[in-house]
């Protein structure tokens, strides 16, 4: 039986850590996997999530099961964030949160649940994308295909060629989009785009799936928010993906949701007793540790005043290293202009760098990074600022 199974391919940026620790070189920096670290290098632990730690703690509740969509406090607290407390579909009932296992399971109860509601449609994420978009949509039965997003040539958005290519799609197909701090090009779309984006979605009766796992790094809590809020107000039936992972640095929690905008609140119900059937055929019901946590500080006023601030030091930290990366660069009297890392939002960055380049980041220097010049920003720090910069100006050069 098993002796015909073939090996699976490694996870390209797992693998890339693999290789990182097995690496001897005490000056290596491992630019590849999504995770903040602050200026000492170290996986930070919040402070709001350590005081809501022993608050739980001291409470010591016993660990029975969570209802299948999660706990209602962290449910409705997720809501406010993601479509601010004043909403009007949140008063007209017309929103279903429920908790999830991480952002990645949200998009998967998500795909699952479309795939039973709309069987023919097909999928089209960012070109690039997170790999495991195509992943996950693949694994619910979904065809996945690509709208084309990134300019290499402008470091920027090709938006005339990504309208086009919604306009292609079939009528009722999905559509994967990054709300903000888009992985892996760091590289968003302004205002006027997403409401652009928006009407195609609307002329060609598509169907918008947000996913939103860095909440809180592009703008802040609510100017990231506000693209989810224009999806809300636009009458279109629209899913959220969202995922604290990174925006409380509680990685391993696996704490996220998934939301849906519906038409009314008749719809609303109808559709949250579908989720509950997909998550009970899954995981049955969520874990309640990360949850507890999460919900506690955005209940508590001193704990989430605690956490905006930590959240906005997280971000100015990774804005201080694109800076300090170009500048540094630059310094090293490359001629060409890096200003773009500047412009890119949250933790990564699209180096411009090709695969062989990245190799010789690897090989030459032990600086670690993603084979499409993936970089995370939110890796860098005073102490490895400059051998980074020292290393990209070389392989580039
Ligand atoms: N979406 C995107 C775009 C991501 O980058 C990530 C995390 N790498 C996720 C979803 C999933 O987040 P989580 O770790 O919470 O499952």
């Amino acid at each position: 039986l098993l002796s015909s199974v073939a090996l699976a391919p490694r996870d390209p940026i797992l693998g890339l850590n693999e290789a990182f620790a097995a690496d001897p070189r005490p000056d290596k920096v491992n630019l590849g996997v999504g995770v903040y670290r602050d200026a000492q290098g170290r996986l930070p632990l919040l402070r709001s999530v350590r005081e809501a730690e022993q608050r739980l703690v001291g409470e010591a509740q016993p660990r029975g099961y969570l209802p299948i969509d999660g706990l209602a406090a962290y449910d409705k607290a997720v809501q406010a964030l993601l479509f601010g407390e004043q909403a009007a579909v949140l008063a007209a009932g017309r929103v279903v949160t429920a908790q999830s296992v991480g952002g990645t399971s949200a998009l998967k109860i998500g795909a699952d649940f479309l795939k039973r509601t709309l069987p023919a449609a097909r999928v089209a994420i960012s070109d690039p994308s997170w790999e495991n978009h195509r992943a996950i949509f693949e694994s619910a039965g979904f065809e996945v295909g690509v709208y084309p997003y990134y300019d290499a040539a402008t470091h920027g958005v090709n938006f005339a060629g990504m309208l086009d290519g919604l306009r292609a799609l079939h009528v009722g197909d999905i559509v994967v989009l990054h709300a903000c701090c888009h992985n892996p090009t760091g590289v968003d779309l302004d205002g006027a785009q997403w409401a652009q984006v928006i009407e195609v979605l609307r002329e060609r009766e598509l169907v918008p799936f947000l996913d939103m796992a860095y909440q809180g790094f592009g703008e802040g809590n609510e100017g990231d928010a506000a693209v989810v809020r224009m999806f809300a107000d636009s009458g279109l039936a629209v899913f959220v993906a969202n995922s604290f992972s990174k925006s409380f640095s509680l990685y391993g929690e696996r704490v996220g949701a998934l939301s849906v905008v519906t038409a009314d609140a008749d719809e609303a119900e109808r559709v949250r007793s579908q989720l509950k059937r997909v998550i009970r055929a899954d995981y049955s019901n969520p874990p309640t540790h990360g949850a507890m946590l999460v919900s506690t500080v955005l209940n508590t006023p001193e704990l989430r005043a605690l956490w905006e601030e930590d959240l906005g030091d997280m971000r100015d930290r990774i804005r201080s290293m694109r800076r300090g990366l170009v500048a540094r660069i630059a310094a090293h009297g490359d001629p060409r202009d890096f200003s773009f890392i500047v412009r890119q939002r949250g933790m990564f960055s699209y180096s411009g760098l090709n695969a062989e380049q990245v190799e010789r980041l690897r090989e030459e220097f032990g600086i670690y990074a993603v084979s499409s010049g993936r970089i995370c920003v939110a890796a860098l720090n005073d102490a490895n600022l400059d051998a980074v910069a020292t290393a990209i100006a070389a392989v580039s050069a």
